[in-house]
């Protein structure tokens, strides 16, 4: 009963509070913003001045699978991550500074493909949605929202004070997702020998454990359900960040085998297996869970204000005038997907 109600609830904030109707597009104010974005060329890394929504349409079909067999399906996902790449750009505009540019085109910043590398028919459906929602960001009224995603959330969107420690905007302090659980992806297992976890433990000066590895235990969760204190014992006794714990392991055995921090452990002999759901870090709109709403024929403004309550869209040139403090902040803490 107590689930039904929690559902229904979920159901009626996307129902009965929609965004407010954007106002028209503004694609003269985009066009006049141009990014510093650190692009390999030729195997070298070069530094391209280029027009906002040109950036645009370079990030949109690396950050979202589009091979949707309905069309209308994949407009509107394209529809959905040109807001969300905007939106991401102009919040994190200046991140690499220092460095002499202002976004990288990895997974740190927004992965960017240029349209020209992209297949002709991905190209023009890419197009066609950066045109259509030219100039729209995501804002809760103090500029561009900081537009976290990731690819699974597993049933509940991390908070990302719980993520990253500090203060967060309320639009990321998570909310629940009954779509992703429905996609075959969201469950993963990983089994691995005592003795490999750890060694990969002992990669890292503040995991390390020493010759021994006794026992493992999660011992925080946060409202998510997600690890976010493990106690690992062994020669030496190391209390771990849940993401600390999936960082070290990825970085042994890549991104996709320790997916997701929404996990149990379960100790054997000599194995430890971890089962969990979801892929990524959690914080903000989970791709997985906006697809199935995409396919449901959910308006992309009403996915967006699932994932980001108490926001809306407005058009350049207004919000990109005003960058929250609590913004700036989290661009420097944020760490990876
Ligand atoms: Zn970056
Ligand atoms: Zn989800």
């Amino acid at each position: 009963m107590l689930l039904a109600l929690a559902l229904a609830a979920g159901t009626a904030r996307c129902a009965t509070a929609p965004l407010p109707t954007p106002q028209a597009p503004s694609p003269q104010a985009s066009a006049d913003v141009t990014l510093r974005v650190e692009v390999a060329v030729g195997g070298k890394q070069r530094i391209l001045t280029l027009p906002l929504e040109e950036y645009v349409s370079g990030s949109v079909p690396a950050e979202m699978p589009l091979n949707e067999p309905d069309t209308a399906v994949a407009e509107r996902l394209a529809r959905l991550q040109a807001i969300l790449a905007r939106t991401y750009a102009l919040a994190n505009r200046g991140r690499h500074a220092h460095e002499g540019f202002d976004l990288c085109s990895t997974t740190h910043c927004q992965v960017y493909t240029p349209p020209e590398r992209q297949p002709a028919e991905v190209a023009r459906l890419v197009s066609a949605a950066v045109e259509q929602t030219g100039g729209q960001i995501i804002t809760d009224g103090h500029g561009p929202i900081q537009a976290l995603f990731h690819a699974d959330c597993g049933g509940h969107t991390s908070s990302a004070t719980d993520v990253w420690g500090g203060p967060a905007p309320g639009y990321l302090a998570g909310v629940r997702d009954s779509f992703c659980v429905t996609a075959p992806t969201t469950d993963w297992h990983l089994t691995l020998n005592r003795d490999h976890l750890r060694r990969i433990l002992n990669t890292s000066s503040d995991t390390a454990i020493g010759q021994r590895l006794d026992q493992i235990a999660v011992v925080i969760r946060d409202r998510s359900g997600r690890a976010a204190s493990i106690t690992v014992v062994g020669e030496e006794r190391r209390v771990l960040q849940g993401e600390r714990l999936r960082a070290v392991i990825s970085e042994q055995l890549g991104p996709r085998a320790f997916r997701s921090t929404r996990f149990r452990v379960e100790q054997q002999a000599d194995r430890i297996l971890f089962s969990g759901q979801g892929f990524g870090h959690g914080v903000g709109l989970c791709q997985t869970g906006a697809i199935v709403q995409a396919r449901q024929g959910e308006p992309v403004r009403a996915i967006l204000a699932h994932y980001y309550p108490g926001t809306w869209l407005e058009p350049l040139p207004d919000a990109t005038t005003r960058l929250s403090a609590a913004n700036s902040r989290l661009r420097r803490a944020i760490t990876r997907r």
